[in-house]
């Protein structure tokens, strides 16, 4: 039992609703889109693509390790790409594996810790109505973790991948697990968010609210997030929405692990 990852490492969400938490990543290869501006393209894009397949007890052994060699652990794990609910159902067996090897071998810090993590999704969207109906289904992982959080990230005009309706695949049931996070290019991607999700939804759709919709900046430079900061906070202002920045890349630049 293996899953396909691109890497694994410990640092910080840099970006969204969980900003400025330690947390362990878990980027899994391959992606259904192929979005012009996408920072991670060595996940998907041919003759960038660098991936391997990870057994399940190796995986397990280096979450573990972060979880146990730490006095102070994190408590968030994240599974982003690519697209990680393309392999919803390798991720799925693996939370079992998780919680069955830690409960076998009765170690009861382990078990403390893996039981206090939030695990959370970083995903396009256009898988999510798969991904309901199976956490409805498990309830078990819902119980067994701390926390669950699903950060979509629907793709706009700028990326090549715009859908109109996109939101129509979003089920409001699991509302209270559900943030947005759009990236934004220039004022043609928040006139689409007006147009088709914000005004639409006071008619059809009362679904994920807007304290829990994030902007952020499409930059891959501290200069480029400042430079439309004014404008992500004006819409901000007008929709009680919220802005983020990206920490990883002002921290460190556009590099990858970080
Ligand atoms: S959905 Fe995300 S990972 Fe996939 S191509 Fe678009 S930006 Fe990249």
């Amino acid at each position: 039992m293996s899953i396909n990852i691109s890497e694994i490492f410990y640092s910080i969400q840099g970006e969204g609703p969980q900003i400025g938490t330690p947390a362990i990543f878990i980027r899994l290869a391959g992606c259904n889109l192929t979005c012009e501006w996408c920072d991670s393209k060595y996940t998907w894009k041919k003759d960038l693509i660098t991936s391997t397949d990870i057994s399940f007890k190796d995986l397990s052994d280096v979450i573990c390790s972060y979880l146990i060699n730490n006095p102070h652990p994190p408590r968030l794990l994240i599974f982003t790409g690519g697209e990680p609910l393309l392999q919803w159902s390798s991720i799925r067996q693996f939370l079992q594996y998780l919680m069955d090897s830690v409960g076998k071998n009765n170690l009861s810090v382990l078990d403390y810790n893996l039981k206090h993590l939030n695990i959370s999704f970083e995903t396009n969207g256009t898988i999510y109505p798969k991904l309901i109906q199976n956490i409805g289904a498990e309830k078990k992982y819902i119980s067994y973790f701390s926390d669950w959080s699903i950060i979509i990230s629907p793709k706009l005009q700028f990326s090549n991948q715009y859908k109109e309706h996109w939101w129509e695949g979003i089920s409001p049931v699991y509302n209270y697990l559900l943030y947005l996070k759009f990236v934004i290019s220039d004022k043609n991607d928040l006139k689409i968010i007006e147009k088709d999700f914000l005004h639409r939804r006071k008619n059809s759709w009362d679904g994920v609210r807007n304290e829990k919709i994030y902007l952020m900046p499409e930059a891959t430079t501290t200069e480029q997030q400042i430079e439309k900061l004014p404008m992500l906070i004006d819409f901000a202002r007008k929709y009680g929405c919220k802005v983020t920045l990206r920490l990883q890349v002002m921290a460190y630049g556009n590099i990858r692990g970080v």
